[in-house]
């Protein structure tokens, strides 16, 4: 877990914007702890954002788990734009050129909006819920790191169509990026839920001792087809999809790219990506969350946020020398 801006460790004390560093001495102690405080957060763990379409995945491992969607069968689904939930008219992002006709993998390397709204009001709101809750999103992941926060979302019984629409394809709720990673991480596991953990094992200088802290599994979230299953259509996105800056020369990557707007109305964005590698043999997880990037990539996941991931993923690669792909 990294968060940057980042602060020295070995001088915590010291704020690490320029601008705060000259007129620090004439802010009173109350403004210079409230800073502090914000400047130590782990944002991995302590803050919640919208995920936008990295969450799609959720909506599609709850669709194959429960049978209503294949993986690709031609034109199963139709995009025309837009989708009428309850009197609403709700959007797909490429409105102005429909995606049309597409299987359920090309609706997810094209992100498109209308065919995960359909997949939700297809499971309801009730069943939605009950893979929200398998997939460890209505509670704390638990992490043995303190300031852990929980998800925001409606209660159950407050969800109607439109409500239910925002959340198959990630918006109007809030989860953190250990709640995240933890999902993925449990489909790149076969599908059985796996607890994060940050220590592995505490060896003891002196006497030598070793104590392993095992790693503790859940209950089987979907099935292993499942999870291979969305493995498979996430190695696809990076592939040929949206995803596709997070590539790495030899290895199948698999991925998932967002964009949400950070608050309502802001103009600022949070854009993500969300990955496993390599997909034939999971050995890594990653989510880069980017916020209000400003740069020439735009501010689409896959334009700014999976070329990091890309970039981070073949080092790490590297260093843990993982067989390449076959
Ligand atoms: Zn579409």
């Amino acid at each position: 877990m990294a968060t940057y801006p980042y602060y020295n460790l070995n001088d915590p004390f010291t704020i690490n914007s320029e601008e705060l560093k000259n007129n620090w001495e004439l802010l009173e102690q109350k403004d210079k702890s409230t800073l502090l405080q914000a400047m130590w957060r782990n944002k991995a763990i302590a803050d919640t954002y919208e995920p936008g379409s990295t969450f799609k995945l959720v909506t599609a491992s709850a669709a194959l788990e429960e049978k209503i969607a294949e993986v690709d069968k031609a034109g199963a689904f139709n995009c025309s734009g837009s989708i009428e939930i309850a009197g609403r008219r709700i959007k797909c992002w490429r409105y102005y050129r429909p995606h049309g006709s597409q299987s359920l993998r090309q609706a997810l390397m094209n992100s498109c909006n209308p065919v995960f709204i359909g997949l939700g009001q297809k499971l309801g709101v009730s069943k939605y819920y009950e893979y929200l809750n398998k997939f460890g999103f209505l509670r704390k992941t638990g992490i043995d790191l303190p300031g852990e926060a929980g998800s925001i979302f409606l209660k159950e019984e407050k969800v109607g169509p439109v409500e239910l629409a925002t959340i198959s394809f990630g918006q109007r709720f809030e989860v953190t990026p250990i709640q995240m990673i933890t999902m993925v991480s449990t489909i790149a596991n076969n599908g059985r839920y796996i607890y994060p953990r940050i220590v592995k094992q505490i060896q003891d200088a002196e006497t030598g001792n070793v104590q392993d802290i095992e790693t503790k599994f859940g209950d089987q979230v979907i099935s292993e087809k499942t999870a291979q299953d969305i493995l498979s259509m996430m190695t696809s996105v990076v592939s040929e999809g949206t995803g596709k800056n997070a590539r790495v020369q030899g290895y199948n990557i698999g991925g998932k790219t967002g964009t949400s707007e950070d608050g309502v109305n802001t103009g600022k964005y949070v854009t993500s990506f969300i990955g496993v590698a390599p997909t034939d043999d999971p050995q890594l997880t990653i989510l880069i969350t980017l916020y209000n990037p400003t740069g020439e990539g735009g501010h689409q996941g896959g334009g700014v946020a999976a070329p990091v991931a890309g970039k981070i993923l073949s080092e790490i690669i590297s260093y843990l020398e993982i067989p390449e792909s076959e």
